[in-house]
């Protein structure tokens, strides 16, 4: 099963705002049920620290569900706190948080669930790594490491660089690096010009 997130390649807690997508048949949820969380999960498990193919392989019915449940409130306040950095106009994409103090004590919450601490591994003869272990089960850390990523991304700047895409209909966030980037993705830029064009066209019309 693939997910249905539409994956810009932003920093990981924007993937995790984008997983409400929004399409001409109205909102979407890709991690409505424990099969999309897992979809999810192992689509982004290539660029997240703990999230490997054996530990999500092992995840049960109920794990998979504990998790699902975490992320989307997780979601809610990462959506909560990127309307407020960027003054996002959009009502279809308001978050069911309302409070800005709610999202920031949710968000603080997911980051210290599970401890993770970085180990060095070196063995004679060999190049020293990295590795990050955690206290509990993997999976779980992972999504605390997704919420102090959030942490680092609202604290820095690169608050400054998250956008909402203002494209008709569109409810995603992304993260500005180029000067030229209007929109989350080509798909969206196309339907702005030409909604802005048939504006145009009828406003001259009239
Ligand atoms: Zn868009």
């Amino acid at each position: 099963m693939q997910t249905s997130a539409p994956l810009l390649g932003e920093p990981l807690p924007v993937e995790l705002m984008n997983t409400v997508w929004a399409d001409r048949d109205g909102l979407h949820d890709a991690l409505g049920a424990t099969a999309t969380t897992q979809a999810w999960l192992r689509a982004i498990a290539p660029r997240a620290d703990l999230l490997t193919e054996e530990d999500l392989d092992a995840l049960t019915a109920a794990d998979t569900s504990h998790l699902a449940e975490r992320l989307s409130r997780l979601r809610a306040a990462l959506r909560r706190l990127a309307a407020q950095a960027t003054g996002d106009p959009r009502t279809a994409a308001s978050s069911p948080v309302r409070e800005l103090d709610t999202a920031v004590t949710e968000l603080n919450r997911t980051a210290a669930a599970v401890p993770r601490w970085p180990e060095l591994v070196w063995e004679a003869g060999r190049a020293p790594s990295r590795l990050t272990r955690a206290s509990g089960q993997a999976t779980a850390a992972a999504v605390s490491a997704l919420a102090q990523e959030a942490v680092d991304l609202f604290a820095g700047p690169d608050r400054l660089r998250l956008r909402a895409c203002l494209a008709p209909g569109c409810v995603l966030y992304f993260a500005k690096h180029h000067s030229r980037r209007e929109w989350c993705s080509t798909n969206c830029g196309n339907r702005a010009r030409a909604a802005r064009h048939y504006q145009r066209h009828r406003a001259s019309r009239t």
